[in-house]
């Protein structure tokens, strides 16, 4: 088998089908059955459940909805002052403590009229007062009669009588004679009281993660604590006997530990707390007492010791602990040998009783990328955040790809030029192990399972990680 832009061969080979490990897998389930996605509760030998991209999202997803349904009671919460709120997922709702604005709010540096004024241009008025942004309300002239105007400003509170504003670019005043060149609509240029929301009204609900503009409204309405859910507790396991820690000197065989930074920085961003654990060897005892102590969180991924490698032993440790698997390998690449289940082995510790986990491949950027495509939703369910869909921008491919069909691909790419112009660019990279071409990438690019070619020139979808 070839291996275009560098995609390792065991990678592509099915996983029922590599020779390393006879007899341990079934042949691969050609499609899921709907009814149920547990297809295996016992210990080894570990049934090969390798989805679809679409399948195996739909299975995360429908877990995160699960978790979702049952988080108010799960995870505790806490109060946190506005500006530490920002990013963590609201456990309380937000209301409006008064209409919003209080007041019907000019929305122009102008002049207070009323409209039917102005049916003859150019008209002059009568200047009355002038009303500045937090006027007190007995120095607001009480009545706009026809003929009168006030000046006004920007954010200032409407007088009665005038229905509209004038911007003050279309008049001119000499003394009290305004001038006015140009007509107003009745509304124009004011937000008319409780138009953007009404006092009791529901503005943020639990589940928001909390973005600027929701904090800004969490001001505007006298918020100064929030109520947010605490971040879970995520384990992260990474296994192999060449694996050191980044502090020491690696041997000539050896590599620094570099996927616990990757999730625990991933980790973070989505709302939650990494938990390094110590780095797990390629033995079964000693992987399977980590992987215990990484059931105590509320999240255990684990990186590496997935693939069909003979010292790959993270399912047959999963399995012996009686874990149940919703799959064993998605159609993906990079990260096809990525595992998702759950666990009650270990778990007692744990604030659900039954631990998810992901077993994801270790190659570095099949460890980012699975993290983003499956583990991030159920953290998310389990930060308390509602459930959303991926966010794909849209490019235009700068040059043209050829790949091979079955597998969907998510690959390093470089995203640039801007709205219309935004064009994309594979980077040249030595596989998916390749750190050092993913952080000269700034995206990856979507390549639907069945495509072997994609010409320059062809809008193409892009996920951004941080989106
Ligand atoms: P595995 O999935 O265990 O077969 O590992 C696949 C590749 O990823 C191998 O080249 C490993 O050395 C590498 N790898 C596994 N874990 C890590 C890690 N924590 N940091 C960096 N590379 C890793
Ligand atoms: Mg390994």
């Amino acid at each position: 088998m070839d291996s275009p832009i560098g995609i390792p061969q065991a990678e592509m080979l099915p996983k029922s089908v590599h020779p390393l490990r006879p007899g341990v897998r079934k042949p691969v389930q050609s499609a899921i059955r709907s009814v149920s996605y547990h297809l295996f509760m016992s210990a080894t030998p570990v049934h090969s459940t390798v989805l679809s991209f679409e399948d195996a999202r739909r299975v995360v997803e429908e877990q995160a909805a699960l978790i979702q349904g049952s988080i108010v009671a799960g995870m505790g919460t806490e109060s946190v002052d506005l500006l530490g709120a920002a990013g963590r997922v609201l456990a309380e709702t937000v209301a409006a403590d008064r209409d919003l604005p209080p007041f019907p709010r000019s929305t122009r540096d102008g002049y207070a009229v009323r409209s039917a004024d102005l049916s003859q241009l150019p008209a002059t008025l009568e200047a009355i007062g002038e009303i500045k942004a937090g006027e007190k309300l007995d120095r607001i002239p009480s009545n706009i009669a026809p003929g009168k105007t006030a000046s006004i400003m920007t954010g200032a509170p409407m007088p009665a009588g005038a229905d509209a504003v004038v911007m003050v670019e279309y008049s001119s005043q000499h003394g009290k004679q305004v001038k006015i060149t140009r007509g107003v609509a009745p509304g124009e240029n004011i937000v008319a009281r409780g138009a953007e929301g009404q006092e009791g009204a529901l503005l943020l609900d639990r589940g928001l993660r909390l973005n600027e503009a929701a904090i800004a409204l969490a001001a505007s309405v006298g918020k100064s604590q929030l109520q947010v859910y605490k971040r879970p507790r995520v384990a992260v396991l990474t296994t192999g006997d060449e694996i050191v820690n980044v502090g020491a000197t690696p041997g000539p065989t050896e590599i620094r530990n570099s996927n616990s930074y990757s999730l625990g920085a991933q980790i973070r961003r989505a709302g939650g707390e990494a938990v390094l654990l110590p780095i797990a060897p390629d033995e079964l005892q000693g992987l399977r007492r980590l992987i215990e102590e990484g059931l105590r969180s509320d999240l255990l991924l684990m990186t590496g010791g997935v693939s069909m490698g003979r010292y790959d032993l993270v399912e047959q440790a999963l399995s012996e602990l009686q874990a149940e698997f919703f799959f064993t390998g998605a159609k993906i690449q990079p990260g096809r040998p990525v595992v998702f289940g759950k666990c009650g082995a270990g778990a007692r510790a744990s604030r659900r009783g039954e631990t998810y986990f992901f077993g994801l491949p270790g190659n570095p950027i099949s460890t980012m990328v699975t993290f983003e495509l499956f583990a991030r939703p159920i953290l998310e369910a389990l930060a308390g955040q509602s459930p959303r869909s991926l966010a794909f921008l849209h490019a235009r491919l700068k040059k043209e790809i050829r790949i091979k069909t079955g597998l969907k691909r998510f690959l390093p790419a470089s995203l640039s030029g801007e709205f219309e112009h935004a064009e994309v660019e594979l980077v040249a990279w030595q596989g998916s192990g390749d750190i050092a071409a993913t952080a000269r990438a700034n995206c990856y690019i979507v390549i639907p399972a069945d495509r072997e070619q994609i010409p320059a020139g062809e809008w193409v979808a892009v996920m951004k990680s941080d989106c």
